[in-house]
């Protein structure tokens, strides 16, 4: 079992699936390209490098696989994207995004059964307790595989994370990855003027975490080789957090350097112009 791409041949999914984030966005005009496009060097080193999983043979408890949870719910277009190249289900469901009835609703869902979808979120602040609790099933089952999550860096403003952070700390969930995308933006702003989280490696730290840090998130080997040392720290009694730095908006020039495309579509001009950065590598749906 388990999925272990070439990371070099690895860059040529960056583009797609970008491509596939703009043109599922900009099709119903609803949804959110920033975070998307932000975190999707991290969501092709993790689904295709890092974890040990086999999407042909997905089940809802993930038992003896390696399971990821989408805690900031929102940015699905990269986690469909993602999830559907990967094997989870057709590419050319992704064209049904955000439509009636689909499987693929604008935040992940569970009664829609979509392969690779383990927990309803969005409700930002809740995924990480949910992971903590899989990460100690994992533990009771002996299964010896890694819980992971990505968590928006506005989400942790939410008081249960904390909660959940001293949680994991006391009672040592050390088979648990939790990664935060810190591009320092959310819907209202960036976050050190919405509610500033000041240094969070300290914070962590003083939950009781192991951390780890990553200065480019939007750089595949880098992602990728942060998240290979944070799964090589989990099993040492301490949960471990990687504090991962994107731009939201990467890939698309005018999407970058401000939180205004967290949540808007772009118009048929804009779309072409995001296509034009990003060239058909694997084929569009
Ligand atoms: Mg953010």
């Amino acid at each position: 079992m388990g999925i272990k791409s070439d990371i070099n041949e690895l860059k040529a999914w960056l583009p797609q699936v970008r491509r596939d984030i703009v043109r599922m966005v900009h099709a119903v005009q609803s949804g959110h390209p920033g975070g998307s496009l932000g975190c999707t060097e991290f969501f092709v080193a993790l689904f295709q490098y890092v974890m040990d999983h086999d999407p042909a043979t997905f089940t809802m408890d993930g038992r003896d696989q390696d399971i990821f949870f989408l805690s900031n719910g929102h940015i699905t277009p990269v986690y469909y994207s993602v999830l559907a190249r990967s094997g989870f289900f057709p590419v050319s469901e992704l064209a049904t995004f955000r439509r009636i009835n689909s499987r693929l609703q604008g935040h992940p869902a569970t009664h829609e059964h979509l392969p690779g979808v383990r927990v309803a979120t969005g409700s930002l602040g809740q995924g990480l307790s949910v992971a903590i609790g899989a990460a100690l099933a994992k533990k009771l089952n002996g299964d010896l595989h890694t819980v992971y999550t990505l968590q928006g860096d506005g989400e942790l403003q939410e008081g249960q994370i904390w909660e959940a952070a001293m949680f994991a700390a006391h009672h040592k969930v050390d088979n648990l990855v939790v990664t935060i995308d810190r591009n320092n933006r959310q819907i209202d702003g960036d976050v050190s003027e919405v509610m500033d989280l000041g240094d969070l490696k300290a914070k962590f730290e003083a939950f009781g975490w192991l951390v780890v840090e990553c200065e480019n998130g939007n750089d595949l080997v880098e992602v990728a080789e942060a998240l290979l040392l944070a799964k090589s720290l989990t099993r040492n009694e301490k949960p471990v957090v990687l504090i991962m730095k994107t731009e939201m908006g990467h890939g698309v020039d005018f999407m970058m350097g401000s939180h205004e495309w967290h949540g808007i579509a772009p118009n048929d001009e804009q779309l072409r112009r995001a296509l034009e950065q990003n060239p058909e590598t694997l084929g569009d749906y």
